[in-house]
């Protein structure tokens, strides 16, 4: 019979369990019966929508044996089955996202930890056994296979006889324990106590019964010391979903341990919630926040949704109808009894039931992250850094439709004390005089804070907000204002700080002016519109600023984007000269032409650089340095 070798990568994560040293070894028990669950129900939803199934809820079971003598342990369910294909690809290959989550994290090194804090899986089976035999067979069919492996070397499967005396149909898994060691105790697993502590301990809540032939010792008749042993078939778990138990009688523990399990997340999530809800839709639902971004989730790999249930039945694996797009990163499940079990996926999307669902998930997501950021700011900051840019992405989705919902979730770097503040805050300090929102785009902090923009208006003792990634300033382009406040640019040709009189002494000094400027506009025809004095600078001679809505910052995202014809934006740019610095003075002592010119060139493209733009003709830049110096 052929052997055949594992997947790559199925091999590497099959090789670590069976070198394990992880002390949770126990574990195994709760993966083979949560596969055995999963399986069930995939039958059971079979029969609820397809009248030939013929099978009830009451028929299903999962089914353990212990057996010392042989030391196997054994776990049979009569779920849906596997094909000798499946047993195949399913068995050979991992494929779960969960295990390709430890491919990329496998940097953490620590194979403790990943084995003990999201489930591996099937091969978890190879920390206890030696050899393990998966006798299947699949619902509707008539042969059975079996697939057994010793470990690394590989794997055989071949038709068998020799299904099971307790189903037609389902999946036996057979674990011939591994000796026992100085270290190291498998036999413990053969005994009935034992296997009754772990089923409660970390299977409890599964929906269908946990059963085993469990031994009691029973006095023999007519003697006080002599014992019978009686064997009862008992249900070991109490079958009650998680989300339908009562918050009280959940440990946070408790609670983290389902998430990590069902999500495949290394670690425990950042906040959960659980809610039931009676009112126009009943439902119950478990909400979690991870702690961090999935590896893949700003790309377009990463699927949002959370698990569809109907009274406890799984109905689908993600519904993504239940969560809004700036909401993604939540992961968890919603079980409601209004939904009819027929439903298409078609369908579902215009179920009323499940769009008011949705309606009071949202609200619930917003009302536990505005909480969060009233009461635990610390949180909230490590929740922000993991998903506020989807928040800001939302902000500009659907033409800014959802701006109310969501800017009062938003965090910005200031210029006040140099930290993150929200929109709230910023508005609450505004000193009187201060009519709008100010901020400053850049690549990063340090970038934008030496920014020659931004020196007048944190002379004017106003907080500016730093945004250093594109969104940011495309968030409040869509809400345009808060709390009736206008966002502003430091960049904006239109700051208006100044007063009456000061505007004015700007405009006649502009005005004397005029002839040089126009000069100097002219050797920079198609680069800025306009040259002009400015009171915003104060230490540098020179800045760039924008007229109307298109700034440079917002110029370089768009610009950096594709687009079908390869058109380009341009913003309308002015090149604003500080009055006050000694260069001015220097330009106006200046009577010919064709140096104004290379003046204004060389001006320009210093302004360019210190906006972290690229400068056209960086050789011309240069010889002009040389030549003017
Ligand atoms: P996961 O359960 O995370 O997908 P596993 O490695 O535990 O990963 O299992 C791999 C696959 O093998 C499952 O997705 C399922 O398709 C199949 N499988 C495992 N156990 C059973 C079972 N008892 N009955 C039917 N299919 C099973």
């Amino acid at each position: 019979m052929e052997t055949k070798a594992f997947q790559a990568e199925s091999k590497k994560l099959l090789d670590m369990m069976i070198h394990s040293i992880y002390t949770h070894k126990e574990i195994f028990l709760r993966e083979l019966i949560s596969n055995a669950s999963d399986a069930i129900d995939k039958l059971y939803f079979k029969s609820l929508t397809d009248d030939s199934v013929g099978l009830n809820k009451e028929d299903f079971f999962i089914r353990l044996d212990l057996n010392k003598t042989q030391r196997t342990i054994t776990i049979t369910d009569n779920g849906i089955g596997m094909t000798e294909e499946e047993l195949e690809k399913n068995l050979g290959t991992i494929a779960n996202s969960g295990s390709l989550q430890f491919k990329t994290d496998n940097k953490l090194g620590e194979e403790q930890q990943i084995i003990g804090q999201f489930g591996v899986g099937f091969y978890s089976a190879f920390m206890v056994a030696k050899k393990v035999s998966v006798f299947s067979r699949a619902f509707g069919t008539e042969q059975a296979h079996v697939w057994q492996s010793e470990g690394v070397d590989g794997y055989t499967v071949q038709e068998t006889g020799d299904f099971s005396d307790l189903t037609k149909h389902g999946t036996k898994i057979v674990l011939e324990l591994m000796d026992d060691a100085d270290e190291e105790n498998y036999s413990e697993f053969l005994e009935d106590y034992r296997i009754q502590y772990l089923v409660k301990k970390y299977s409890d809540y599964i929906r269908f019964p946990i059963q085993m032939e469990v031994s009691h010792r029973k006095l023999k008749e007519g003697t006080t010391d002599e014992y019978d042993m009686e064997y009862t078939l008992e249900t070991l778990n109490s079958q009650v979903p998680l989300w339908k138990k009562n918050q009280n009688e959940l440990t946070e523990d408790e609670y983290n341990a389902f998430y990590q399990e069902k999500f495949n997340d290394y670690m425990p999530p950042m906040a959960h919630k659980h809610v039931h809800n009676e009112g126009t839709v009943s439902y119950d639902a478990l909400l979690y926040i991870p702690s961090k971004a999935p590896f893949n989730y700003y790309t377009r790999e990463y699927e949002k949704g959370l698990q569809l249930y109907t009274n406890g039945v799984l109905i689908m694996e993600k519904c993504a109808d239940l969560l809004p797009d700036y909401y993604s990163f939540v992961k968890g499940l919603v079980d409601s009894e209004d939904l009819s079990l027929n439903i298409s996926r078609e369908l579902l999307q215009h179920d009323r039931q499940l769009k008011l669902i949705a309606k009071s998930i949202e609200k619930t997501i917003h009302n536990e992250l505005s909480r969060m950021l009233k009461n635990d700011r610390e949180k909230y900051e490590k929740f922000f850094d993991a998903f506020g840019t989807q928040i800001k992405y939302g902000i500009c989705s659907d033409y800014g439709m959802h701006k109310d919902e969501l800017s009062d979730l938003l965090l910005f770097w200031s210029s006040h004390e140099e930290k993150l503040v929200t929109l709230a805050e910023y508005v609450e300090r505004m000193p009187e005089d201060q009519k709008d929102i100010y901020y400053a785009a850049g690549n990063s902090l340090a970038q934008i804070k030496a920014l020659p923009q931004t020196e007048a208006v944190l002379a004017k003792g106003y907080e500016i907000l730093y945004f250093t990634i594109p969104v940011d300033e495309f968030a409040v382009k869509n809400m345009m204002t808060f709390k009736d406040k206008n966002f502003k640019s430091v960049t904006a040709a239109d700051l208006d700080l100044n007063t009456e009189e000061e505007k004015k002494a700007l405009e006649e000094k502009n005005e004397e002016n005029k002839n040089l400027f126009e000069t100097m506009q002219k050797a920079l025809e198609g680069k800025v519109q306009k040259v002009a004095l400015s009171s915003r600078l104060k230490s540098y001679p020179v800045c760039l600023a924008s007229e109307g809505d298109l700034t440079l910052e917002m110029e370089k995202t768009l610009n950096a984007m594709p687009t079908p014809d390869g058109n380009k934006v341009q913003a309308k740019l002015v090149l604003e000269l500080n009055p006050e610095h000694p260069v001015f003075q220097k330009l106006t002592a200046l009577d010919n032409s064709e140096t104004i010119e290379k003046y204004a060139k060389l001006l320009y493209n210093q302004a360019l650089l210190m906006e972290n733009m690229p400068i056209e003709n960086p050789a011309e830049f240069s010889s002009l340095i040389c030549e003017l110096m």
